[in-house]
């Protein structure tokens, strides 16, 4: 069998729910894109997950929903929502930083969670901790091993920088002896407490670095058996810019009500949408829908504004290629 590198466009007609049941954490990594300003501090009750969960199931089509916090293990009803998500019909992950708290493995089972994802930063603690905590590294780890050993699907998250880019490679070994199925790979955003760090400019990899590094420890993670998935960031010539905004459904859903369609906006009050008394509300005003339909010849226009740095201009001052959407992934795996 051949390893297979794809583009996955957004897909038609399939919808994914970023729900964010809490914004409360056990860590505090340097690279937290959570930030209370705008998503609040509240945990939601259990009668409000299952009806935010409702109004967003949509029976016919295929929906993701991906449990995030915060640490969405500190929340105590999360075994009840993810089987509540099952019984919806949706396709169930959830993303923890490790700790797994109040005994999930045991409170749950893999029929009703589809993937349990882990964050691990570096392929040691001499590369994760720093960035993520003191012994954290050794503690994920550990708990990679329960659940695979318990039987669940298990897939890991590594957020790339200039802090830890040159290690991704060693992930490959480590991730293969846990018998990890997929492997995430992420780019570093300034959002949240990267916006604010002051070596923000130092912690983004340049094109050149991501070039270099990530797709060839794609193809080695991928030739080892696991499913590697890492966002496009650079369009090459003649590929088209799409925003995931205007062709795809993403909802990624805060505590505090706000519903976002973009990644890069939920620094700024400018939610597509409000849940309002259990209804999804249009926001007035300015809001991200509007920016999605600017065209622009750098691509994306929330990066544009936000993290210009990573454009890279010719002596006419023409951009040299396009940031694609942050949501456009390649994927890399047995066919
Ligand atoms: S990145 Fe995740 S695990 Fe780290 S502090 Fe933020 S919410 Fe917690
Ligand atoms: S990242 Fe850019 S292209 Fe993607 S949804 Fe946001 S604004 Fe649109």
């Amino acid at each position: 069998m051949k390893n297979v590198l794809k583009t996955v466009s957004f897909k038609p007609g399939e919808r994914n729910v970023f729900f964010h049941i809490l914004t409360a954490c056990n860590l505090s990594c340097s690279h937290c894109y959570i930030n209370p300003d705008q998503h609040g501090t509240k945990t939601l009750s259990k009668d409000q997950i299952e009806d935010w969960l409702t109004l967003f199931a949509v029976p016919k089509k295929k929906s993701n929903v991906i449990f995030l916090g915060g640490e969405p293990t500190m929340h105590p009803d999360l075994s009840y929502a993810i089987r509540k998500a099952k019984e919806l019909g949706y396709f169930v992950t959830v993303d923890s930083n490790g700790y797994l708290f109040h005994d999930l493995l045991n409170k749950t089972s893999p029929n009703y969670l589809d993937f349990l994802s882990f964050s691990l930063d570096g392929p040691d603690s001499e590369v994760n901790d720093p960035i993520r905590g003191e012994g954290v590294f050794d503690i994920c780890v550990a708990n990679i091993k329960r659940a695979v050993q318990s039987g669940y699907n298990v897939s890991v998250i590594y957020t790339v920088s200039s802090k830890n880019i040159n290690q991704l490679e060693k992930m490959v070994p480590l991730l293969k002896k846990l018998d990890v199925k997929k492997f995430f790979i992420q780019v570093i955003g300034l959002r949240g407490v990267s916006r604010k760090s002051a070596d923000k400019e130092k912690i983004q990899v340049s094109r050149e670095q991501w070039l270099k590094v990530v797709p060839k420890a794609a193809e080695m993670a991928a030739e080892s058996g696991i499913h590697v998935t890492y966002p496009k960031v650079f369009l090459e010539r003649g590929e088209q810019f799409e925003c995931a905004g205007n062709v795809a459904e993403n909802f990624f859903i805060f505590p505090n009500g706000r519903v976002y369609q973009c990644p890069l906006c939920e620094d700024h009050p400018i939610h597509s949408y409000q849940i309002v008394d259990n209804r999804l509300e249009k926001t007035d005003g300015l809001t991200e829908d509007q920016f999605f339909q600017l065209k622009i010849e750098e691509g994306c226009v929330m990066n544009k504004l936000l993290q210009p740095d990573t454009i890279e201009y010719d002596e006419q001052g023409k951009a040299v290629y396009q940031i694609s959407c942050c949501l456009l992934k390649q994927e890399i795996g047995r066919n």
